[in-house]
């Protein structure tokens, strides 16, 4: 009895070791336009765009898409124009 108390007790440890929520490994978030370089950002393709914006049609912070301060100010105005031009949706629902 004790003894599988012990086992558990164990084995939850172990599984702390390997996944700790408060130090989760943070996986090296690299600008997706960076890295691409045939990546061409179109404020006309809005499949491509759909990426950078949530289900309610916000557009997502930096730390989120991981795009560089450059890139994203593009993406930003990129967004920005297809909402005028009613490719985007300003909000949803
Ligand atoms: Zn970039």
């Amino acid at each position: 009895m004790s003894d599988k108390k012990q086992n558990k007790r164990n084995n939850n440890k172990n599984y702390d070791d390997d996944y700790n929520p408060k130090f989760r490994k943070q996986r090296k978030k690299v600008c997706l336009l960076c890295s691409d370089k045939n990546f061409v950002l179109d404020y006309k393709n809005p499949e491509q765009l759909k990426k950078f914006i949530n289900d309610k049609g916000k557009i997502l912070p930096r730390r989120t898409t991981g795009a560089c301060s450059k890139h994203q100010r593009d993406i930003t105005t990129a967004i920005k124009r297809a909402r005028h031009i009613a490719i985007l949706p300003y909000t949803q629902n």
